[in-house]
């Protein structure tokens, strides 16, 4: 039978912000229910060395987001293995559908739904999905040893991924749409150092090209942006890196979004335009898009959760409070 679960406040999303919210909301003691989604422990999950999260020179992607789960659910948090399908947002308490069937109804939400790898929207990407295009050079690396690989893109999620790759590969060409990367200095400074990438500046990929069966890819056709002229370079593998777009999917709809689908927050306040609905982490960030702010805007909402819920409970106190008329 399906089951309803009632909770103060619901968490959506197991990355940084949602995570660092479980651990606020519990010491606050609001017993949140936290959702996971698809990918528990979020988009750190498909990486491997992080350098900038304080207190750690560095750690792995994966085992920082089995330490932030261990540490809200000791805190309280409530962890539940499931997918919000559909949220109802339009009166209180909120409601939202789990894909297990479970419905959660709950007097506040933390929306910490975090952002997913864009692709490029091209017919032979799609074709080859899963054949030797992909979007997770930590899932998908160790396939190609010894091959040659390209990476798309030119920010640090690229550079990261190209120089991941080189442990495999024998080259990997980086093909970049400028001549100039938006990555992180420290990134490029090691990519340029690499004797196993090659950047390609000026180019796009046209084309995906391979083999029918079994499906594989054989190579890529990139354009000049400047000449248009069309060039081909020889890979089994090619990582498409062209950055994250907001997974806002669940409020599209019903909130306000901006920048290409970013929550829209009020000002310094992770509030949305509904009252007891917030929103944290790479979901409204279109600037940073970080741990550690996704983390620090996961406390914020928590914190405006509990301030929220407190208030109301006082009002609540009050209007009990008030004389009762002669009539009533
Ligand atoms: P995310 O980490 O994106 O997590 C979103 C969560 O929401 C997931 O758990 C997902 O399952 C869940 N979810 C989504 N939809 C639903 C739904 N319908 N129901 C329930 N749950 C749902 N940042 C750094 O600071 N340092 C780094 O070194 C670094 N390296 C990176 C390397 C790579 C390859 C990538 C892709 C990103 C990297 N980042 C790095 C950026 C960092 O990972 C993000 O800024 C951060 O993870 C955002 O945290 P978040 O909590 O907002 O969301
Ligand atoms: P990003 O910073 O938005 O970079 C996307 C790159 O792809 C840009 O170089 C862009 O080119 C290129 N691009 C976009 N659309 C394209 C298209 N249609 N065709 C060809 N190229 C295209 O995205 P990201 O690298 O995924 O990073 C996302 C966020 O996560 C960032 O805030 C980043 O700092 C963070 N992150 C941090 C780390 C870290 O701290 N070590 C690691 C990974 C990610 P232009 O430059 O020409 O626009």
């Amino acid at each position: 039978m399906a089951e309803t679960r009632t909770t103060k406040l619901l968490i959506i999303g197991s990355g940084p912000a949602g995570y660092t919210a479980g651990v606020y909301g519990s010491r606050a003691m609001l017993d949140p229910i936290l959702v996971q989604g698809i990918e528990p422990g979020g988009q750190l999950t498909t990486t491997t060395e992080v350098e900038n999260w304080p207190g750690d020179t560095e750690v792995q992607g994966p085992d920082l987001m089995v330490r932030m789960e261990a540490h809200a659910k000791a805190m309280g948090t409530e962890i539940i293995g499931d997918i919000i399908i559909d949220l109802d947002l339009s009166s209180r308490p909120f409601k939202a559908k789990g894909d297990s069937g479970t419905t959660y109804v709950a007097d506040a939400v933390i929306l910490a739904t975090g952002a997913r790898a864009k692709w490029l929207g091209m017919e032979s990407e799609e074709k080859f999905k899963g054949f030797g295009v992909s979007a997770c050079a930590t899932c998908d690396g160790f396939f190609y040893r010894n091959q040659e690989i390209v990476v798309i893109g030119g920010g640090n999620t690229a550079v990261e991924e190209a120089l991941f790759l080189t442990k495999f590969a024998s080259k990997v060409t980086l093909v970049h749409r400028r001549d100039e990367l938006r990555a992180e200095k420290i990134l490029i400074d090691r990519l340029m150092k690499n004797p196993k990438i090659e950047p390609l500046w000026f180019h796009e990929l046209h084309e995906v090209y391979g083999t029918e069966n079994p499906l594989g890819v054989e190579g890529i056709k990139v354009k000049h942006t400047k000449t248009g002229e069309i060039t081909d370079i020889a890979a089994k593998g090619v990582f498409v890196a062209i950055g994250h777009a907001p997974a806002n999917e669940l409020v599209k709809d019903t909130l306000e979004t901006h920048m290409g689908g970013y929550v829209v927050t009020k000002p310094d306040s992770t509030e949305t335009s509904i009252p007891g609905v917030f929103a944290a982490g790479d979901l409204t960030d279109h600037e940073y898009r970080q741990a550690v702010t996704s983390a620090g805007m996961g406390c914020m909402a928590a914190l405006e959760a509990e301030r929220f819920l407190s208030q109301e409970g006082d009002e609540t106190a009050v209007q009990s409070e008030q004389p009762q008329t002669e009539e009533a």
